[in-house]
C-alpha cells in the first residue's frame, strides 16, 4: 500500500466515525427560547467598566485594603452596574403600569402586588422592595394611577440620584484619603479638583498630580522613607535639605519652592478676598431688605 492510499483510508475512516458519532449523540437544541431584553447601552457600558476594574484589581495581586484605589474602583463600578440594573427594572415596571388594564402584565402586577408577601420571589415584589430602597413608596398606587412616561422617568432618576449621592457622600466620610476632597459628590458633575482651567494637555496633565497630593498618594520623601525596610531612605527634602518632606512642607514651607508658591498664594488670597467681599455685600443687602 502506498502512502497516498494510506492517507485516503484514514480520511475515509475519520468521516465514517464522525457520521457515526453524529447519529449516536443527541442533537443540540437550537437556542430558540425568547429572552427578556434587559440590556441597555448604560448597562453594557457599566459591565465593561466593572470587568476592567476587576481585571486591574486582580492583576495587581487582589489588594485586600479597602482604601486601595483599585479596590475602591472595583466597588464603585459594581455600585454603578447595580444602579443601572435598578433603573432598568423600575422603568420596566413603569411601562407595565401604563399598559392597558386588560393586558396580562398589568393584571399579574395588580394581583401579585396585592396578594404576595414581602419575602416572595415574585418579580413585582422584588421591584417593590427596590422602590422602597429608593423611597418610591406605594407601588400599587402608581399601578392604579400611573404617571406619564416622562414623569415616571423623572421621578426614578431623581430618587436614584438622591440615594446614591447620599450613600457615596456618607461612605466617603469613612475614607481618610478623601478628607481633603471636601466630600463633594454630585452625579453628572466633575469634582472641582479634577477640572482643568484650560483644555490644553499641560493643564490636563496636572489633574492626576493634584488628585494624588490631595488624597495623600503623591510619593514624597517621607513616604519613600516609611516604605523602605532594608535600604535606608532619608525623609529629608531633597530640594532644601532642611526638613522632612511632608505634604505641608512641600506645599507651604519649602523655601526652594517659594518662587512658584508666592504668585500662586497671592492669587488665592486675592480670589478669597473677592469671594468674601461679595458675600459681605449680599449679606448687607439681605439685612437692609
Ligand atoms: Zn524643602
Amino acid at each position: 500500500m502506498n502512502p497516498n492510499e494510506l492517507d485516503q483510508a484514514f480520511q475515509t475512516l475519520n468521516i465514517l466515525l464522525l457520521k457515526l458519532l453524529g447519529c449516536l449523540l443527541p442533537k443540540r437544541k437550537k437556542d430558540t427560547e425568547k429572552k427578556l431584553q434587559i440590556m441597555t447601552e448604560n448597562i453594557s457600558q457599566a459591565i465593561s467598566e466593572k470587568k476592567i476594574a476587576f481585571f486591574q484589581w486582580k492583576q495587581n495581586g487582589r489588594p485586600p485594603d479597602p482604601n486601595h484605589p483599585l479596590t475602591i474602583q472595583k466597588k464603585i463600578t459594581t455600585s454603578s452596574l447595580q444602579a443601572e440594573i435598578h433603573v432598568k427594572a423600575i422603568n420596566l415596571f413603569g411601562n407595565i403600569s401604563r399598559a392597558n388594564c386588560d393586558s396580562i402584565e398589568w393584571r399579574i402586577a395588580e394581583r401579585q402586588l396585592q396578594i404576595k408577601s414581602h419575602n416572595s420571589c415574585s418579580w413585582f415584589i422584588e421591584v417593590k422592595e427596590l422602590c422602597l430602597k429608593y423611597e418610591i413608596n406605594d407601588l400599587y398606587a402608581y399601578l392604579t394611577n400611573p404617571l406619564s412616561k416622562f414623569q415616571w422617568k423623572k421621578l426614578v432618576k431623581s430618587k436614584i440620584h438622591d440615594y446614591w449621592t447620599s450613600k457615596i457622600t456618607d461612605e466617603s466620610k469613612g475614607y481618610s484619603t478623601l478628607k481633603f476632597m471636601d466630600h463633594k459628590y454630585n452625579i453628572g458633575s466633575v469634582h472641582p479638583l479634577a477640572i482643568s482651567v484650560n483644555a490644553n494637555l499641560k493643564d490636563i496633565r496636572k489633574i492626576p498630580v493634584r488628585l494624588k497630593i490631595s488624597t495623600g498618594n503623591y510619593i514624597l520623601q517621607t513616604h519613600k522613607a516609611s516604605f523602605s525596610k532594608n535600604n535606608f531612605i532619608s525623609p529629608t527634602c531633597k530640594l532644601c535639605g532642611k526638613a522632612d518632606e511632608t505634604v505641608e512642607h512641600f506645599i507651604l514651607l519649602c523655601e526652594k519652592l517659594e518662587e512658584t508658591r508666592i504668585p500662586l498664594l497671592s492669587k488665592i488670597l486675592d480670589n478669597g478676598s473677592l469671594i468674601l467681599a461679595k458675600l459681605q455685600l449680599r449679606f448687607n443687602r439681605v439685612l437692609s431688605n
